[in-house]
């Protein structure tokens, strides 16, 4: 099997990432003598120790704060990495150029899939947040057939630039009650929630019969708004699904081959 003698995850901070423990149950499950490390790495190191882990022949992931930056210091990037303008998977190819993915897209995707039981086609999303994992929403919702989104975030420019990075499929609403109504899915790309405590808008707000998909998560808890729409009788989860899906992706971009996705769940059980 081919594949990189070094994993790593760059973020800051990085010791609370679920990454590490299931992506070392796979790698465990398929024999392989690689372990996957979480690096703490301050945002002015970041380009030296990619290109560092590059020379080394490493290949890793890259979490909050890192992803869009990342994209930049990569030689190459696929395609969506390209779209998206973030980069939250890195490998060296053989020519030794650094080579920048985003798997959150496909996780994203999936993670729908999983919550709708169909497919995602002709939805009106609401999406709340407009950072990185809001570019990755709009990336899937794009190759969606007939599916539109309307977004709010609290900064009005930086919504209404990603909306228009986005068009014709995504408009951005001026009101967080405007995205909501009427929306078939929801969802939440701000980090409110991940600690518990609040909910980005009032569960009230959520129209009746919307699937809900929080993408912050908590390990052997239910985010908030997870909570709120469950006790509204609506569809819901939180971000583990694509959390597990974005890296079982990235295994397969390292490796070539599929990960063991039994053994990476049953790792965070
Ligand atoms: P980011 O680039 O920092 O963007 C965060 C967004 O949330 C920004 O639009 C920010 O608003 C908004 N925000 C932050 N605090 C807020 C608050 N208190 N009220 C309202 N809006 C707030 O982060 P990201 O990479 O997009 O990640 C967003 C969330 O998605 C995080 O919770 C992350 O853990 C989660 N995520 C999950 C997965 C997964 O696999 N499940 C993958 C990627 C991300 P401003 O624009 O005003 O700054």
């Amino acid at each position: 099997m081919r594949g990189p003698g070094r994993l790593v995850l760059l973020g800051h901070p990085v010791a609370h990432s679920l990454s590490p423990v299931f992506q070392n149950a796979a790698l465990r499950s398929a024999g392989l003598p690689v372990v996957y490390d979480a690096l703490d790495v301050p945002p002015e190191e970041l380009d030296e120790t990619l290109r560092a882990l590059a020379r080394s022949g490493s290949a890793g992931n890259v979490t909050v704060p890192h992803k869009q930056r990342a994209a930049a210091v990569c030689d190459r990037l696929t395609a969506l990495a390209s779209r998206v303008g973030a980069v939250n998977t890195f490998w060296c190819d053989p020519d030794g150029a650094l080579v920048g993915d985003n798997t959150d897209v496909d996780g994203f995707d999936a993670a729908v899939r999983h919550l709708l039981g169909a497919a995602p086609d002709g939805l009106t999303v609401a999406l709340v947040g407009s950072g990185g994992a809001a570019a990755a929403v709009l990336a899937a919702v794009e190759t969606w057939n007939g599916a539109r989104a309307r977004l709010w975030g609290r900064t009005a420019g930086r919504a209404a630039a990603l909306a228009k990075r986005y068009a014709p499929i995504a408009a951005v609403s001026e009101r967080i009650e405007d995205a909501l109504r009427g929306a078939d899915l929801v969802v939440n790309a701000t980090p409110v929630g991940l600690q518990g405590g609040d909910t980005p808008f009032p569960p009230a707000l959520l129209p009746s019969g919307a699937a809900v998909l929080d993408l912050a998560y908590r390990r052997g808890g239910e985010t908030p708004l997870v909570a709120a729409a469950r006790m509204r009788g609506l569809r819901a989860s939180d971000g583990m699904v694509m959390l597990v899906e974005q890296g079982a992706l990235a295994f397969e971009r390292w490796f070539g081959v599929q990960p063991d996705r039994e053994a990476m769940w049953a790792s965070l059980r």
